[in-house]
């Protein structure tokens, strides 16, 4: 029999905090995981992304349901250290808040995911299906490791998914795509007294930016749960000296995608419209530097009832179930899979607290979500 205390529960958390795993650094993560499941005889997977970042996979009990359980192992950077109260890598524990980066976003959902494993193994709970463990790196920065599940087959039996980012007292069962792109124009060089001599990069650009902004932000599809797409520039880069034409203009923008205007619609417009002013004399080109599908799922699947039901039970707060607009690994991890896959996303902490100086996570919750982990997974595989 096992039952972890709330001391080993602690320990646990700080020395994954402990871990930095900023960028590309997930593998220690990784290894002390699997260490930790090995001591309870749980066997799992480490899966290359690149030569340098690894997913984590393991599987407890067998047959169907399979239940699919996921958290990214990366953090964002502490940003200037000097700012936090304390050290940003050591877990420290101030009025009932559990402080450092990563406790929030997401270690303290993956510990719970953990810790749940090895109990429900340790005391033979799970009569029946499969729970599997999907650790996942870069999560931050566009999804690798995710994608990377994806593609080797990790989600072909998968009938549910959740995703233990924090969200606190509500149930996250949408949310929207995001789509990375970044287009450069190429004009030609010219002194500006005598700019008929080459051709200003800026110019078609700017109007292909303008023109799709309108296009998109003013497309009226609307999803019921999720609203409308949105799209912003974020970065625009040309020239560098006043009195020059400039040859060339680069910009990047994010856009927010719903189910009925998807990451597809949108590259194709970019592709269509850099075409049309490509035409007209401009050498506009497109690189799509991150594409992750929005997700669409059922508010009203066995799985969100259950964890609504539980959640209130364990956490003493009304659970709202809704859509959002931020993205998850579940982007990659249900390609392919049908509006009706149940999927949500549940975790301790404030999705408001995530990538924030001073980040922390509720000690309360991070112990409630553990017993509701548990519970969840035992409703789920009956
Ligand atoms: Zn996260």
């Amino acid at each position: 029999m096992k039952h972890f205390t709330e001391d080993e529960k602690i320990k646990i958390l700080s020395d994954i905090i402990a871990i930095k795993s900023v960028n590309e650094n997930e593998i220690e993560v990784a290894n002390y995981i699997k260490d930790l499941f090995a001591e309870y005889g749980i066997e799992s997977k480490i899966v290359p992304v690149t030569d340098s970042r690894v997913n984590l996979v393991a599987d407890i009990g067998s047959g169907s349901p399979v239940i699919g359980v996921s958290g990214h192992m990366d953090v964002v950077s502490p940003g200037d250290e000097n700012e936090w109260t304390s050290d940003p890598f050591t877990l420290i524990e101030r009025d009932g808040k559990l402080y450092g980066r990563g406790t929030d976003d997401m270690k303290a959902g993956l510990v719970n995911l953990v810790l749940v494993m090895i109990e429900l193994k340790e005391n033979n709970k799970l009569k029946n299906g499969t729970v599997r463990f999907m650790a996942t790196t870069g999560e931050e920065v566009g999804g690798a490791g995710s994608k990377k599940l994806y593609e080797e087959g990790y989600m072909d039996d998968v009938n549910y998914l959740w995703v233990a980012e924090p969200s606190h007292d509500t149930i996250i069962y949408s949310h929207k795509g995001s789509l990375n792109l970044h287009i450069t124009s190429i004009g030609e060089a010219a002194h500006s007294s005598m700019p008929e001599q080459g051709y200003n990069a800026i110019n078609p650009l700017m109007k292909y930016l303008l023109e799709l902004d309108e296009k998109l932000n003013g497309d009226d599809r609307k999803n019921e749960v999720l609203g409308k797409l949105v799209m912003s520039t974020t970065i625009f880069n040309a020239g560098n000296q006043v009195n020059s034409v400039p040859d060339k203009a680069a910009a990047e923008l994010n856009v927010r995608t719903i189910p009925e205007f998807d990451n597809d619609e949108v590259i194709d417009l970019f592709n269509k419209t850099a075409d049309k002013f490509n035409k007209e004399g401009a050498h506009i080109d497109i690189e799509v530097t991150m594409s992750l599908p929005s997700v669409f799922s059922s508010k009203h699947s066995k799985m969100v009832n259950l964890a609504k039901e539980i959640g209130k039970k364990h956490l003493g707060l009304e659970i709202s179930v809704k859509g959002s607009p931020g993205v998850t690994d579940a982007s990659n991890l249900l390609r392919g899979k049908d509006d009706n896959f149940p999927f949500m996303m549940f975790g301790p902490g404030e999705t408001k607290m995530a990538h924030k100086t001073d980040e922390y996570v509720y000690k309360d919750y991070y112990f409630a979500f553990f017993d509701i982990y548990k519970e969840l997974i035992l409703g789920l595989s009956k």
